[in-house]
């Protein structure tokens, strides 16, 4: 289906691109030259003398300007971390990884990645023992804190973009200190950490790290900025119209870059662009476009950087992730959906949902300086000049809305109570207590108050997975349903394995009839992984093509698969297999999700037993259109409504039989 442009409310003028721009030669350089234009090449020298006299160091520097990717190396390449290796986090996959592949080529020893340069996010490692500048996510990090909480493998931790603060970097700041301290006392290796950032509140972080801050200075140019006249209902739409008219006016050598925040919206976007970019009607130069957002495989992530054919428009469609942890060079022209998607935790509601909201006002200024690198460039802002002036002026910590029982958990496996630790930022007080209340009631610790771990959660913490996935995983023996479960959530830890291209609506549901389960979504994933195991290892590729399943998705589910199997393993739980008798497979998931139950309400809409939320079920679920009586659930999406993801139809009794403690604390009446 084609969108009409002309109908779309966005009204954005276009100014007269300059097409004297020096964009000709952008991507010529080598790779040695690129390295020495950045500016935190002139600091080179002050930074290395300042990293050598201090412990503990504060850069600040714009985005672009080389942090992530030059500052590990110039400590490697004098020497400073003394034959120990370099950990530098990063709050995304995606940006880990493709930044430690760049890095890998900057180095250019003849050696890949994995060999000096090396990267490691959940589920995928690649390192070697010759590896010295690793970049991994901060939650990997924390993971590592956990089997030996001095981090005695590096010797420099730098904690990159500080100022995103997320749940992990903000626990890291207080297990690096404590690290470093403790090495410092008994007399180990020393630990330098460095902290780098964007934008940030610095009193507050030279604060609580009693230390110096360094401001390296960029070079941005100005960049102008266009608001639309009236506020726009549809985003998506209004961002592909206004790229079109950039599309037809500007030179072919400026890049766009569009804001968006999911993957789905970000393929349709791409999508629509590549297919009205076609169409003889529209003027303009040929276009690559490129999608960008987390869990890509990293080949696909690479080429966002690659340069185009002469004469050729690059667009890149994002997610946040090239806010300021990806910069792509080039770019001219930003159009910015002033929108974002966040994970945020009500505690008061008991609900954990994601949510696509409003950017923040310093997103907003990341965003727009995105298109300032090269030259004076154009930022689009699909908002109003009001709206902005009413968006908050900075993002909320991480951890002031979020889940924290799976923090709790790892902090309480190294033995330290989350009431008792060093945040810069305490979290709030209630959302702690729910943690230890959630613990408490899977299992996981002896009672609220000491926060002493049973051996169900010792075993739940070895999982890189939220607490009430682990304890599915360690529960289903009990079910007989290991090779179930696991499958299960191995695909609920990635991103959707069934493509929906909105054009074959028709034709895929008809297709995909034959994974239907009337017990809802979780089943149905499960009978499509069965049949994907079945099917011979060279039809792979063509069954999932015919069957519209994203092949890379349904890997990386398989890859993830047997890395918790393997934990599995160690935890001693025995292989165990259901058949078809799918009780045992629901019964399992309730043993971790059973705070996630809605039941059907009189008007049709469902309430959730926990805290009565009013919710509904997501269009997207197999089991949409059906009024099953209790429904457990695994996300909540918020949009103008609370929907619920993911979906298994349950027998309100069971949860007497699973969590009777819970039943009778929340009151939940277990009848028919
Ligand atoms: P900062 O951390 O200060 O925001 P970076 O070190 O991430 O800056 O980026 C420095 C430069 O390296 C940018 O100009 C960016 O475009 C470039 N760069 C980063 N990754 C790649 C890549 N994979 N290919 C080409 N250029 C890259
Ligand atoms: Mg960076």
């Amino acid at each position: 289906k084609k969108i009409k442009l002309n109908n779309s409310k966005a009204e954005i003028p276009i100014p007269n691109s300059n097409s004297n721009s020096n964009f000709g030669n952008k991507c010529k350089l080598s790779i040695q030259e690129q390295k020495r234009k950045l500016p935190v090449f002139q600091n080179r020298n002050k930074l290395l003398d300042l990293i050598k006299r201090h412990q503990t160091l504060i850069i600040l520097g714009e985005t672009g300007c080389g942090k992530t990717t030059q500052i590990p190396q110039y400590i490697y390449s004098a020497r400073l971390q003394n034959n120990g290796r370099i950990a530098v986090t990063q709050p995304r996959r995606v940006a880990a990884i493709s930044i430690a592949t760049r890095v890998s080529q900057e180095i250019g020893n003849g050696a890949g990645i994995g060999d000096t340069v090396g990267y490691l996010v959940r589920f995928e490692e690649v390192t070697s023992k010759n590896t010295k500048i690793l970049y991994l996510t901060d939650g990997m990090l924390l993971r590592e804190a956990i089997v030996d909480n001095l981090l005695m493998q590096y010797t420099v931790i730098i904690l990159d973009e500080a100022h995103e603060r997320t749940i992990h970097t903000d626990v890291l700041f207080g297990i690096v200190k404590n690290a470093q301290k403790v090495r410092d006392e008994r007399k180990l290796t020393p630990l330098k950490v460095i902290i780098m950032s964007a934008t940030m509140d610095v009193d507050h972080f030279s604060k609580y790290f009693e230390c110096k801050v360094v401001y390296l200075e960029g070079r941005t140019y100005p960049v102008n900025i266009f608001y639309t006249k009236a506020p726009q209902d549809d985003y998506q739409t209004a961002c592909v119209a206004t790229f079109f008219k950039i599309h037809r006016q500007a030179p072919a050598d400026e890049d766009v870059l569009i804001f968006l925040t999911g993957q789905e919206e970000i393929e349709a976007v791409v999508h629509q662009i590549r297919l009205l970019a076609k169409d003889p009607e529209v003027n303009g130069p040929p276009v690559r476009v490129y999608p960008l957002y987390a869990s890509q495989p990293s080949s696909q992530q690479i080429c966002v950087f690659q340069s185009v054919p002469e004469n050729t428009r690059k667009v890149i469609v994002s997610t946040n992730v090239a806010e300021t942890s990806i910069t792509i060079s080039g770019v001219k022209h930003v159009i910015d959906s002033g929108m974002v998607k966040v994970r945020s935790y009500h505690p008061t509601t008991g609900l954990d949902a994601l949510k696509v909201q409003r950017i923040s006002q310093e997103q907003a200024w990341q965003r727009t300086g995105r298109a300032g690198r090269v030259s004076e460039g154009n930022c689009y802002r699909i908002y109003t000049k009001f709206q902005f002036e009413c968006l908050q002026k900075s993002t909320m910590p991480e951890i002031e809305r979020c889940n924290l029982s799976t923090v709790v958990l790892q902090l309480l496996s190294l033995e330290i109570h989350a009431a008792h630790f060093d945040f810069m930022d305490k979290p709030p007080k209630e959302s702690v207590a729910s943690a230890f209340e959630q613990l408490n009631m899977l299992g996981a610790i002896e009672d609220v108050d000491s926060g002493k771990l049973t051996e169900l959660g010792t075993q739940m913490a070895l999982f890189p997975l939220d607490p009430r996935f682990s304890k599915i995983l360690l529960s289903a023996s009990n079910y007989g349903c290991l090779e179930e479960a696991l499958t299960i959530v191995a695909i609920l830890s990635g991103e959707s394995i069934f493509l929906n291209p909105p054009a074959k609506r028709d034709q895929v549901q008809a297709l995909r009839q034959k994974f239907y389960s009337a017990y809802g979504d979780h089943i149905m994933l499960l009978n499509a992984f069965r049949e994907y195991t079945n099917v011979s290892q060279n039809n792979r590729r063509s069954w999932c093509h015919e069957h519209y399943i994203n092949i890379r998705n349904i890997t990386y589910a398989r890859e993830v698969r047997a890395q918790l199997a393997d934990i599995c393993r160690k935890c001693q739980i025995p292989a165990s297999s259901c058949g078809s008798n799918m009780d045992q497979v629901r019964k399992c998931l309730l043993t971790g999700l059973f705070t996630n139950v809605a039941e059907l309400h009189r008007d049709r809409s469902y309430i959730t037993l926990d805290k009565r939320q009013i919710v509904s079920i997501h269009p997207s679920s197999c089991i949409h259109g059906q009024k099953p009586p209790y429904i457990l659930f695994t996300e909540v999406v918020q949009t103008s409504k609370c929907y619920l993801r993911s979906l298994t139809t349950i027998n309100v009794e069971w949860l007497l039989e699973i969590v009777p403690d819970y039943v009778r604390i929340r009151n939940i009446k277990c009848v028919d």
